[in-house]
């Protein structure tokens, strides 16, 4: 990877796709991101066990969402590719299922592109969440995605790096048709003693975009116009699942669009 960077990578900025990346054990990653990835290990031992389980999470929300009939999906905050990807998961219930990723790192788009070359079903668009209108009005979201019926949107371990979160998700609700989803998880601040979560802000600080660590009640309303199914919000290993919790945490719940008055 290291012999042939792609000039829109910034090997000295740390940024979160690549951190992440690092946590799950990937190579994607450079010593800026390893370094900062660190940091946050050392303000919270279990960080590795936690990304896992947020993956785990996202395969379990995938195949619910799935087997509720979706079969088009809008992946924000996408990450770098990581087996199973969210099309493979869907695609076990679903085999025609269509996928957006959507990612503002340009490595996870370089990455990413590979898919499009060999499946008309998958498309990746270089776009921030922070404009989501722009993500609705996006060529391939058009072409690959149809309004007309539901929707299965995933903002999976995103939203902690976007600070208008509750606007972002209101903007897309509007856009979304009845029997639609969302899967949904953010780190909060919940089981952080306040040292833990200003070194973890600060491990952030210097990366691409800094961490938005929420309170409960600040993720609930991140679900408003949406009713969250069993078993609620709750931490990430326990969505529809026993793993072990962990101290600094990952809020995740599944909410189906409400219907309108
Ligand atoms: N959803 C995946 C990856 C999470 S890592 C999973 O849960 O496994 C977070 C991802 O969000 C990174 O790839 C990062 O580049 C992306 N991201 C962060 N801020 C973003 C923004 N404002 N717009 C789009 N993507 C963003």
């Amino acid at each position: 990877m290291e012999e042939r960077i792609p000039d829109v990578i910034d090997v000295h900025t740390p940024s979160p796709a690549r951190m992440y990346d690092y946590w799950l054990g990937g190579k994607d990653n450079f010593a800026a991101d390893r370094e900062a990835a660190e940091k946050v290990i050392a303000a919270h031992p279990e960080q590795r066990r936690l990304v896992r389980a947020n993956r785990d999470f996202l395969v379990r929300a995938v195949r619910f969402l799935a087997d509720q009939g979706i079969e088009q999906f809008l992946d924000l905050g996408t990450g770098i590719p990581t087996s199973p990807n969210v099309h493979e998961v869907a695609r076990e219930v679903q085999p025609a299922a269509r996928v957006v990723y959507v990612d503002n790192d340009p490595i996870v788009f370089a990455h990413n592109q590979a898919f499009r070359a060999t499946d008309d079903r998958i498309a990746t668009v270089q776009a921030d969440v922070r404009r989501p209108s722009e993500i609705l009005g996006d060529p391939a979201v058009k072409r690959l995605l149809d309004f007309d019926r539901p929707v299965g949107l995933l903002a999976i371990a995103v939203l902690h790096f976007v600070p208008e979160g509750e606007a972002v998700m209101a903007t897309l609700r509007e856009a979304l048709p009845p029997g639609s989803f969302v899967a949904l998880s953010t780190g909060t601040y919940e089981g952080l003693t306040p040292e833990q979560r200003e070194r973890i802000e600060n491990a952030y600080a210097k990366a691409s975009a800094p961490a938005v660590i929420r309170s409960r009640a600040e993720i609930e309303r991140l679900f408003a116009g949406f009713d969250l199914v069993e078993p609620g919000l709750v931490h990430v290993a326990k969505w529809r699942a026993d793993g072990p919790e962990t101290r600094g945490r990952l809020l995740a719940g599944v909410g189906s669009l409400k219907p309108a008055d």
